[in-house]
């Protein structure tokens, strides 16, 4: 089933110039950039994007995480989109991550892990409409 997913490349990523090493492994998988943007998310966008984890102790340190740089979101489409990105980023922790995954690959730390990805068709609709409109998505 064709699917699209939300992508974002982390500040760690875009600090360390790797953006197109990503998206390569990205495309690589079978996965198609169908809009994408970069920007430099406000405190309340983090906090909001990822208010999912306000009870978790780590919430502060990854929204200080977020904004430290500019990030590129971006959607994916293909089939199964949205496992086959969760498959290709790799496990949360890059120590965890098997080979070849962009975490295993690429990540600095459990923080600072290059990449996000929507977990399921639920949270993609809305990631997706959190940072773009139908307008936006040009195929
Ligand atoms: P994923 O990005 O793999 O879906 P989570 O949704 O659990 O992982 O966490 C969101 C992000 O929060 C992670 O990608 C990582 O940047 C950060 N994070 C997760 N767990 C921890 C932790 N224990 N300590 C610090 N940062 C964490
Ligand atoms: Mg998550």
């Amino acid at each position: 089933m064709t699917e699209r997913t939300l992508s974002i490349i982390k500040p760690d990523a875009t600090r360390r110039n790797i953006c197109g090493k990503i998206i390569s492994m990205l495309e690589d998988a079978g996965l198609r950039v169908i809009a994408q943007k970069r920007i430099h998310l406000t405190e309340n966008q983090a906090k909001n994007f990822y208010s999912v984890h306000s009870e978790s102790p780590f919430y502060q340190e990854l929204c200080e995480f977020m904004i430290s740089g500019p990030v590129v979101v971006q959607v994916l489409e293909g089939e199964n989109a949205i496992n086959r990105n969760r498959d290709v980023m790799g496990a949360t922790n890059p120590e965890q991550a098997a080979p070849g995954t962009i975490r295993k690959e690429l990540a600095v730390s459990l923080t600072e892990n290059s990449v996000h990805g929507s977990d399921s068709p639920e949270n993609a609709a809305v990631e997706i409409a959190f940072f773009f409109s139908d307008t936006d998505i040009v195929g």
